[in-house]
């Protein structure tokens, strides 16, 4: 059975979630109170339709009740990003993911009961200010505040050497999960695989193990 989605705010944020959605397959219904917006959408989303989703009556008529999962994009109006939140709630909706713009507005999201909330520019700026202040960090995923999945170059102090030679779970606490080797991914690497100048090293672990990984093993020779 299809799973059926609903965005509200179809804005950069909202629009790319409404087209990648489509990409997938998936059923969406594309809501905003701005009709250019609306006739934006109108051919690449299931429906399109204009309203404002912070009347009641226009979120019952749509039966947004129905659907399995309702993705709030609405950003700088904050009231109305809140009491659409509430109101979808209250009318018994499965699962709710909200844009929030700050703290204090992520706190009220998750008071309420959003069942998701996402920061879509603050994770950003995060992933993008690690790439830039490490040159061997390609990629970087925060798993908490305290936790991180990374993508690391192997530079030619590793080349050549085992996981077992590096010991990098005893020695640092974190582990390779996977390899990127040209077109090949090798997933969960054994202890005997050999690392090559160039690899592209996925690590999971707490961000300081990870810094002093990086640090030690990686930035030493330059
Ligand atoms: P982005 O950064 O994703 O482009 P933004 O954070 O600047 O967006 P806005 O442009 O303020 O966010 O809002 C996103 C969309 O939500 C807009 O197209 C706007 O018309 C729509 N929107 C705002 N309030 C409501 C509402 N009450 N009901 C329906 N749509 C709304």
């Amino acid at each position: 059975m299809k799973k059926e989605f609903a965005v509200i705010g179809l804005g950069r944020f909202g629009g790319s979630i409404c087209r990648t959605l489509v990409e997938e397959g998936v059923e969406v219904m594309a809501i905003d109170m701005d009709e250019s917006k609306v006739n934006e959408f109108a051919s690449i989303a299931s429906h399109a339709v204009i309203g404002n989703a912070t009347n009641e009556s226009v979120l019952k008529n749509l039966g947004i009740r129905n659907f399995d999962h309702v993705i709030v994009a609405i950003g700088e109006d904050i009231q109305a990003s809140i009491l659409t939140t509430l109101m979808l709630k209250e009318l018994g909706v499965n699962k709710i993911t909200v844009k929030a713009q700050n703290d204090y507005h992520e706190k009220v999201l998750s008071k309420i009961g959003a069942d998701f909330i996402v920061h879509p520019e603050r994770d950003m700026g995060k992933r993008i200010a690690h790439k830039i202040v490490s040159s061997s960090v390609l990629d970087y995923l925060e798993l908490s505040d305290e936790h991180s999945i990374v993508e690391i170059v192997a530079n030619e102090k590793l080349h050549g050497n085992t996981l077992i030679d590096l010991d990098i779970r005893a020695n640092y606490g974190i582990n390779i999960v996977a390899i990127k080797r040209e077109k090949e991914v090798i997933v969960s690497p054994m202890a005997a695989e050999v690392i090559q100048n160039g690899d592209i090293l996925i690590v999971i672990g707490s961000d300081e193990d990870l810094n002093r990984f990086e640090k030690k093993m990686l930035q030493q020779i330059r």
